[in-house]
């Protein structure tokens, strides 16, 4: 280390720096307590963490990645961890924590060979190499489903929810998500999760929740003389607003007389008037504008029996439109019968003390609404979570029809099969992969320990099961016995687990691979506050 040199100043004042195995060990250790915070709450007995933020606000959660974000966590390597809950949830949307927790353990692991004085690089390098042939065993192992498997497809819903806030309905709710899923799929099975729109009632119970062909926004009728109900909805959908744009400049119109005041109220009216004939001449009974609708239409409108909501969001406008098979139109006069979207039913319906539009029993609605009832905000807010770990893991499998069973199975498999890998390796990097081997079984590991039940003989039974080549061999956690995890239902789609070891390698390699923190002054990243003792002292140059 540096630390002897007379100080050259190449960097800024203030500047903090530190290097080699000092900047690593920070890395490392910063790492591991993220892993570490979140490790608790893995599994079907995790527990849930309470978040209380700076303005007082309590989440109460069991999912990783909100947890992540919840705790706006400022030093930099330990942010890249949280990168990686990050990106599980942006392409599964479930198996944050089993990412997070596997990086934590790869980079523990990391640690004792570079104690062992094993190259950072060496280690890297058996890294990617044991990750690659992870997802091969992982490939080979998975099951092949098809979108007919609606059991499989719910059992998978019902595993993404246990152990969380929605666990007691997790019937009712998998069976939406799985039907929510199947209606919004294109025709190669792919699914956009922007179209499974979850909104969520305070109010009821969660066994109210239910599935709306269609979409339910929180916007009242314009009109209190618009019907209430409109059968057969033929729906116009307009982003431009239905009003008489103010001249941009400051334009002073002389008026010398009543009859000419008159004269231009008329027009004004007029002009509103044939607005509403233009989109009444469609045959449209439903209007939904992403812009504001002017009084006077309204009254229009009104008058002519059609429902008219305004100020729509462009999110909920798209998903409209995907639900209905309209077309949004920018200019009125564009507007045709054949833009026009249908929906069995449109109406207005009160929740709690707010009004609701709900378009629904659409034909073949390619965006629905699953729409979450729940005794608190706590408790919507929680399943909402859930829900969209479901949904994301039903999409992942009808996508890509293969899934594995959970419960630790795929996990002490790939530890067995990266073992026997390693052994075909010479030098430095079989210890790398042997060690890569070992992070795997801190899954199964986790959840016999967040269940409560002793991980040693556990372990010991479970390896000895795959020994014996029972593959899906995983733990009960609720009676610490080891069962066929695929026979239990515990189904998982098998993307989860290879964007969990690919992302955990990925960072892990990345951090290992830094020998140098370079923080400028005043950057949050500039004081790694560590404890006296753990490498973190930084040098100040
Ligand atoms: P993540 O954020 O990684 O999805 P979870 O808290 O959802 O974390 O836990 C997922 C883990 O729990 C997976 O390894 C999964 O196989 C396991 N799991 C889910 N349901 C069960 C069950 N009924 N029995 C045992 N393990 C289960
Ligand atoms: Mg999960």
């Amino acid at each position: 280390m540096a630390q002897q040199v007379q100080p050259i100043f190449i960097l800024p004042e203030g500047t903090q720096r530190s290097v080699g195995r000092d900047a690593q060990r920070t890395n490392i250790m910063a790492a591991k307590i993220v892993a570490e915070t979140v490790r608790t709450t893995l599994g079907p007995k995790g527990m849930d963490k309470m978040i209380v933020d700076s303005l007082g606000d309590v989440t109460v959660t069991n999912d990783g990645v909100t947890i992540l974000e919840e705790m706006q966590i400022e030093h930099p390597s330990a942010k890249m961890i949280v990168e990686v809950a990050k990106t599980q949830e942006d392409e599964v949307g479930d198996g944050t924590t089993t990412a997070v927790v596997l990086a934590g353990e790869l980079l523990k692991n990391a640690e004792k060979l570079l104690d062992q004085d094993v190259h950072p690089a060496v280690i890297a390098r058996g890294y990617r190499l044991a990750a690659e042939k992870a997802l091969e065993v992982l490939n080979d192992m998975a099951e092949k489903i098809t979108p007919k498997d609606e059991h499989v497809l719910k059992q998978i819903a019902m595993t993404a929810m246990t152990g969380k806030g929605a666990e007691y309905a997790k019937e009712k709710l998998s069976d939406l998500s799985v039907k929510a899923v199947k209606m919004v799929a294109e025709e190669d099975s792919t699914v956009d999760l922007d179209n499974v729109k979850i909104e969520k009632r305070t109010g009821g119970s969660v066994e109210d929740s239910e599935l709306i062909k269609g979409i339910v926004i929180d916007k009242e009728k314009v009109h209190a003389g618009m019907p209430r109900v409109v059968k057969n909805a033929k729906i116009a959908l307009v982003d431009k607003e239905i009003e008489i744009k103010k001249t941009e400049i400051d334009a002073n119109i002389e008026i010398t007389s009543p009859d000419q005041l008159q004269a231009f109220l008329d027009q004004e009216e007029k002009m509103l008037r044939d607005m509403v004939e233009t989109i009444a001449k469609t045959g449209a009974n439903v209007l939904i504008c992403q812009k504001g609708i002017d009084d006077v239409a309204q009254h229009f409108l009104s008058k002519k029996g059609i429902y008219a909501v305004r100020r729509v969001s462009d999110s909920d406008m798209k998903k409209i439109a995907k639900a209905t098979n309209g077309n949004v139109v920018s200019n009125l006069h564009d507007l045709s019968k054949e833009d026009l979207g249908f929906a069995g039913q449109v109406e207005e319906r009160k929740i709690g003390d707010e009004e609701f539009t709900y378009i629904m029993d659409c034909k073949n609605p390619k965006a629905v609404t699953i729409l979450v009832r729940g005794g608190t905000e706590h408790v919507t807010n929680e399943i909402e979570r859930a829900l969209t770990d479901a949904v994301g893991d039903v999409a992942a499998a009808l996508k890509n029809c293969r899934v594995v069973a959970g419960a630790g199975a795929p996990e002490v498999e790939l530890a067995m099969a990266l073992r026997k890998y390693a052994e075909s390796l010479s030098g430095r990097e079989q210890l790398a992969v042997q060690s890569f081997a070992d992070s795997m079984e801190i899954i199964p590991r986790t959840l016999i320990e967040n269940a409560g039940l002793d991980p040693i003989d556990i372990m010991t039974e479970l390896k000895s099961a795959h020994s014996k080549k029972q593959k899906w061999a995983g733990v009960d956690v609720f009676t610490g016995k080891i069962t066929d995890s695929w026979k239990k239902g515990v189904i998982e789609p098998l993307k989860i687990k290879t964007q969990a070891v690919s992302s955990a390698a990925e960072v892990a390699v990345m951090i290992l691979r830094i020998d140098d923190v370079i923080a400028a002054s005043g950057s949050k990243g500039s004081g790694p506050k560590m404890p006296p003792g753990m490498g973190g002292e930084d040098v100040e140059y």
